[in-house]
């Protein structure tokens, strides 16, 4: 089903093309003059103090109008812009609904963060069942789904407040030893290793002149995380180098997790490495427990391997170990998730990441033309979340994107003394990130202004070493922004950056 969209609001033309998505899938939403099936038409009305929003269908999909109104406001910015979207995608979302006789189990959301509605609804000053019934009657969410997000809330509580210097660190390592059937990351194939030593060259020089900004500014880092890429996809030596030189500038971290994601860039020398450092959590991620699979999407290592690998990291000690699985892989059934996850609770790690498929443009299954599988990916990763809860462990933050099956979502649970803080950070968007090497997004938030500044790094490997200073100049220029809008707060009386 084509359906071409006419809408007054070109600016709004993406997001109900998103709410279009929800129900008839990817490519479903096409511009007017590309050849369509039905058109969806919007009509705008301003009544009195109301807004009022008519949405119907014409052509295959012929349906009267359905209207919904609400109180218009009218302060020309970010709210009025805000109200109107929420309105327009929820009267599209009705129709639709009543159309195809679906409930999307987000409801009319598309987001990509829905904790952070439950906590605007919580800063207007409601309770938690207030914010909960508020969700529910705006966006239409699934018992369910509320039931996930008041979980993460709670698994957040005490977690989420942080200091206005409060800053992360990340430090990526744009290599992999194979690139997989899904990945839509910028990251390198390891191949001959030719370009690894001049990008530690640049991202040592880069954690050089960072450290000494961080220190002339002010930031409190404390939380750290490397990440990829694979960092395991590095040699021993030259990965104890990074973790040194790490610690010389940075000093002691509290929590710092290294993704060691793939077991065949593992060995005993190499995870005793990383144990003879401050690592506090690593990350070993099995994707799937199935050999068939794993060697359909492209990843170098067995089931057997993963075992062997996290038990070798037990007997050394590490403590905190996260596993990622995927629901819904190429090839993947229920029956074979559910192995995959009886195997992970054979293991019992401390924390669990259940991904949903993502199809991005940029990954060999969306140039494979791979059509995502939708059925049963619901019971999949509500099976995640059941086995998650088996093993103790209880959601604490979620994220959904673009060109997931089902428009599901990605959830990372833990035991409670398991809470990777970092990605707290990271998917709330409450402490500011300071981020290294290739790839990595800096992020200054002001949450009093409602303000995130981005300072992104080159992603191109090449040009990152040729670019590194242009790079830190970014971050400088970003963090300046930053420190003079906190002493502008702190001259006003008001020294926080209202982190929630
Ligand atoms: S391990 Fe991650 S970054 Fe590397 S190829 Fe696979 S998905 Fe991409």
């Amino acid at each position: 089903m084509k359906i071409a969209i006419e809408t007054p609001f070109e600016q709004f033309q993406n997001d109900i093309a998103d709410v279009v998505r929800l129900f008839y899938g990817e490519g479903a939403a096409v511009a007017k003059e590309e050849p369509h099936d039905a058109v969806l038409t919007h009509i705008h009305a301003l009544e009195g103090t109301k807004w009022k929003e008519s949405f119907s269908l014409s052509g295959m999909l012929s349906h009267p109008a359905l209207s919904l109104s609400g109180e218009a406001v009218s302060d020309g910015g970010l709210e009025e812009k805000r109200q109107l979207k929420r309105l327009i995608k929820r009267c599209a979302y009705l129709l639709l609904k009543e159309v195809t006789g679906r409930r999307p189990a987000w409801g009319s959301l598309t987001g990509i963060r829905p904790t952070r509605l439950y906590y605007q609804q919580m800063e207007q000053g409601k309770t938690r069942a207030e914010a909960r019934e508020a969700l529910c009657s705006l966006f239409d969410l699934s018992e369910e789904k509320i039931g996930l997000l008041d979980e993460i809330i709670t698994a957040q509580e005490g977690l989420i407040k942080r200091p206005p210097h409060a800053c992360d660190l990340y430090v990526g390592i744009p290599f992999c030893t194979t690139r997989c059937a899904y990945c839509s990351f910028s990251s390198g194939e390891i191949g001959n290793g030719r370009l690894v030593e001049p990008y530690l060259d640049a991202l040592f020089r880069e954690i050089d002149l960072c450290s000494e900004m961080a220190k002339d500014m002010g930031l409190d880092i404390r939380v750290g995380y490397i990440g990829g890429g694979t960092p395991s996809s590095l040699s021993t030596a030259q990965l104890d180098r990074l973790l040194v030189h790490m610690h010389q500038r940075f000093g002691p971290l509290e929590e710092l997790t290294v993704e060691a994601g793939r077991p065949d860039t593992l060995d005993e020398e190499k995870l005793s490495m990383l144990r003879s450092h401050p690592v506090t959590r690593i990350s070993i991620n099995p994707q799937t427990m199935n050999d068939r699979t794993l060697q359909t999407i492209g990843r170098a290592h067995t089931a057997a391997q993963t075992v062997e690998c996290y038990e070798l990291a037990r007997r050394l000690g590490f403590d905190d170990i996260n596993m990622d699985v995927i629901a819904a892989l190429p090839g993947e059934d229920y029956t074979m998730f559910a192995y995959t996850l009886e195997r992970i609770a054979e293991l019992a790690p401390d924390s669990l990441t259940v991904h949903t498929l993502a199809i991005k443009r940029s990954s060999r299954l969306h140039e494979q033309k791979y059509r995502q599988q939708e059925e049963d990916v619901a019971r999949m990763v509500a099976l995640g979340r059941e086995t998650a809860h088996k093993m103790g462990m209880r959601a604490y933050y979620l994220y959904r994107q673009k060109y997931m099956a089902e428009n599901l979502e990605n959830v990372g649970y833990a035991k409670p003394t398991s809470i990777c803080r970092y990605n707290i950070d990271n998917m709330e968007e409450t402490t500011s990130v300071l981020a290294l090497g290739a790839g990595g997004i800096s992020k200054c938030v002001m949450r009093q202004e409602e303000k995130i500044l981005r300072a992104p790094n080159i992603t191109n490997i090449e040009q990152y070493i040729q670019r590194v200073d242009e790079m830190v100049e970014r971050k400088r220029e970003a963090f300046a922004y930053k420190a003079a809008f906190l002493s502008r707060m702190a001259e006003k009386g008001d020294g926080h950056d209202h982190q929630r």
